[in-house]
């Protein structure tokens, strides 16, 4: 290690250049400094909070003041899409309180995707296209009919 030798030419400034410290370890930051937002780091000290890999290389999220590499944040604070159970980056839709890829956010019973703008009507359980809810004849479930306007078909239990 050699002594730096200051430059001739540099007034001896007394508001010197101020000694950065790493945010995570606490040592000067000599050398290679990371820079995140207004913090700096020893390349080597830009790690995962939780897995302890190098953030330096991929992307990385901040959460509380941690650091934390992409694949622990989505699994610690990460949304599930309730379509396919992947998570979901980047496009969402959100309906009835529930998150989805865009192209899982479909009608239960055709599968296509919702367009954009399209009305979608949630009937308690599913989410139906507007094509898909429309009335049906005689859902099976709501047969149970107490009107006695209902044509109630003649059982014939005779047999001659
Ligand atoms: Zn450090
Ligand atoms: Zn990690
Ligand atoms: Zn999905
Ligand atoms: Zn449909």
């Amino acid at each position: 290690m050699s002594a730096r030798v200051a430059h001739p030419q540099e007034p001896h400034h007394p508001a010197e250049k101020p000694v950065i410290h790493c945010h995570k370890c606490g040592e000067p930051c000599k050398g290679e400094v990371l820079r995140v937002q207004t913090k700096h780091f020893h390349i080597k000290c830009f790690t995962c909070k939780v897995c302890g890999c190098d953030l330096a290389q991929g992307g990385f999220f901040i959460k509380n003041g941690e650091y934390l590499c992409t694949l622990d944040y989505q699994r610690m604070y990460g949304t599930r899409c309730h379509g396919c159970g992947e998570f979901v980056e980047g496009e969402v839709v959100t309906a009835l309180g529930k998150t989805y890829h865009p192209n899982c956010f479909a009608c239960t019973i055709c599968k296509r995707p919702f367009p954009p703008g399209d009305r979608v009507t949630f009937n308690g359980r599913d989410c139906l296209c507007q094509l898909c809810a429309q009335p049906m004849s005689a859902s099976p479930k709501e047969a149970s009919c107490s009107s006695s306007k209902c044509p109630q078909p003649p059982i014939d239990m005779s047999s001659s």
